[in-house]
Parts: structure tokens; sequence; C-alpha cells
């Protein structure tokens, strides 16, 4: 009875492969044919001053104008893409749009800088520091303009390491996204070449105060200490509350982003602040 239902599950599983198979190709179908149409668009979210609340850089976040489901969000089809060398030229249109974005801001905003996710994928093709390169020289840019995020899994990759040292070794600031989420290792940070180390929100959001040797405030502490001592900017990631943030304030980080200050938007509808930390409710 036992094997006849094992057969069962594998025939099942086998079936539901198949579905699963057809349906990321359908997908994959589905997103090289808005890459042609232009469905994708930007939106931002400020990256504010930990101290005075002016809004330093915005980090652009892909989503896709779908002509039936509406505005979907990059947790739908970029994991997928990213398994595709599809991320190749999502990717390459990611950084020229946030280029030609900011070169309008800066007119009005000098110093403004816009942040990039970048794929591994993305990372690891070879003229991936000339699209950057070119992106930057269309629009006018100072090298310094776009900050590049990676992840952990970027730089632990194969070859990951010498991927981020090459664009790194052209002076494009690279921040190291998500910190936190995957195999964070204290250890090969200062080897980073990383100007930003942006704490996830998984260690932001499980601070309880209550409880602090249980929480993650001291790991959030020491990483701010670790990251200045390495000559490194920290940015607290999915800040929602004006205690995290005047928490995070009072620690030393840097930089602030999340819902506490503002939602990602189209460039139409953001509100440029300065931000002040609202006061905490009282309890
Ligand atoms: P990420 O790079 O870590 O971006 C931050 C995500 O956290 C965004 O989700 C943002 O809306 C969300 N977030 C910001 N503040 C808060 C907060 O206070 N609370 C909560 N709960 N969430 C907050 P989004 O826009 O859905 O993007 C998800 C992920 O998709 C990004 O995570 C990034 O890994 C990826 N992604 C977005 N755009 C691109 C892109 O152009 N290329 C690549 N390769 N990946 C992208
Ligand atoms: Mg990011
Ligand atoms: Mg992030
Ligand atoms: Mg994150």
């Amino acid at each position: 009875y036992e094997a006849k239902q094992d057969r069962h599950a594998v025939r099942r599983f086998h079936a539901d492969l198949s579905a699963a198979a057809l349906e990321r190709m359908e997908l994959e179908q589905a997103l090289r044919a808005a890459l042609d149409r232009a469905e994708f668009c930007l939106h931002y979210q400020p990256i504010v001053d930990a101290a005075t609340g002016e809004v330093r850089a915005l980090e652009a976040l892909v989503r896709w104008r779908h002509p039936q489901l509406g505005l979907v969000p990059p947790g739908r089809f970029i994991p997928l893409i990213e398994g595709t060398d599809l991320i190749v030229p999502l990717g390459a249109w990611v950084l020229r749009e946030a280029a030609r974005q900011l070169r309008v801001w800066r007119r009005e905003r000098p110093g403004l800088r816009v942040s990039v996710n970048v794929a591994p994928r993305q990372l690891a093709q070879p003229g991936f520091a000339e699209v950057v390169q070119a992106a930057l020289d269309e629009f006018s840019l100072d090298a310094e303009a776009l900050i590049l995020e990676v992840t952990e899994g970027a730089v632990l990759g194969q070859d990951g390491e010498a991927h981020v040292s090459r664009v790194a070794a052209l002076g494009l600031p690279l921040a190291l996204d998500d910190f936190g989420t995957g195999y964070s290792s204290i250890s090969r940070l200062h080897r980073l070449p990383a100007c930003w180390l942006k704490i996830d929100r998984s260690l932001i959001q499980d601070q309880d105060a209550a409880a602090p040797a249980r929480s993650s405030r001291p790991i959030v502490r020491a990483l701010i200490t670790f990251a200045h001592e390495a000559g490194v900017q920290v940015v607290a990631e999915g800040v929602e509350r004006p205690e995290q943030w005047r928490d995070l304030r009072g620690w030393g980080c840097d930089l602030i982003q999340g819902f506490v200050v503002a939602r990602p938007a189209a460039p139409d509808d953001l509100v440029w602040g300065p931000w002040r930390l609202p006061s905490a409710q009282a309890d």
C-alpha cells in the first residue's frame, strides 16, 4: 500500500513539475514580449540621512506594467528572470532608465544618487562595466552617480568576488544588499570594496526593545560599528516605525530606507521631504 502511495506521489510530482515548467516557459515568453513592448517601469524609494531626514539617494525598483494584471511587483518575476539571460537586457534597460531619470533630477538636486539592483548573472557578463559606463556617459553623470546593489549571493557565487572587484576597480560604487539574510560573513566584509552595507529588513524588524538580548539589536549595533571601522556607510532597510529610526540614529546608522519615510513611488508621485522623525507614539 505504501509503495502504491509512493507511486502516486511520484506521478503527481511529475505532473506538477511539468505544469510548473510550462508556466515557467509561458512566463519567460511573456517577459520577453514585455521587454520588446517596453512594459517595465521604475519606482523609486528615498534613502534619507538618518540624522537630518534629507534625501541622499533613491533606490530604483522595477515593476511590470502588465496590460491585464496591472502593476506586477518584482518578487513575482525577478527570481525567474534572474535565472535566465533575459536579466541582461532587462538589467541594461534599468541602468539606462535610472541614469536618464537621475539626469533630470540632478538639475534641481546636485549630488543626488540612484541605487540600482544588479543580479549575479548581470555582474558576471564580460561587458557589464561597459553597460554601466555607457549609461553614465550618455547622461553626463559622474562615476559616483549610480550605486550598484549586489547581494551576498552574487559575491559568494563562482568568481563572484572577482566580478565585484573588477567593477569596483573601475570606480563604480557598490552596496552590499540584504545583509543578514544569506550566509553573511563579517570576515569578508572588510575585503569587499563596498561603500554601503544595507542591513536587511529582517534584522531591522526583529528589534524587541523589551527583550534586547534575544532580538537582533546587539547584532545591528555591532554591524554598524564594524562597518564604520571598515569605512563603510550603513543603510537600514525596511524601517517601518519611528522607534526603529530613533534607535538606529542613536547607534550611528547613516541612512534610513523604509515605509516610515516613504514607500516606493513613480517619479511624478515622489515627495522629497526633508523627512522628520515622527514623534513616537505614547506607550
Ligand atoms: P531589495 O533590493 O531589498 O529592495 C527593497 C524591497 O523592500 C522593495 O521591494 C521595497 O519596496 C521593500 N521595502 C522597502 N521598505 C520597506 C518597509 O519598510 N517594509 C517592508 N515590508 N518592505 C519594504 P520590491 O520593490 O517589491 O522589490 C523586491 C526585490 O526585487 C528587491 O529587494 C530586489 O531584490 C528585487 N528587484 C527590484 N528591482 C530590481 C531590478 O531592477 N533588478 C534586479 N535584479 N532586482 C530587482
Ligand atoms: Mg536593493
Ligand atoms: Mg535590499
Ligand atoms: Mg531586502
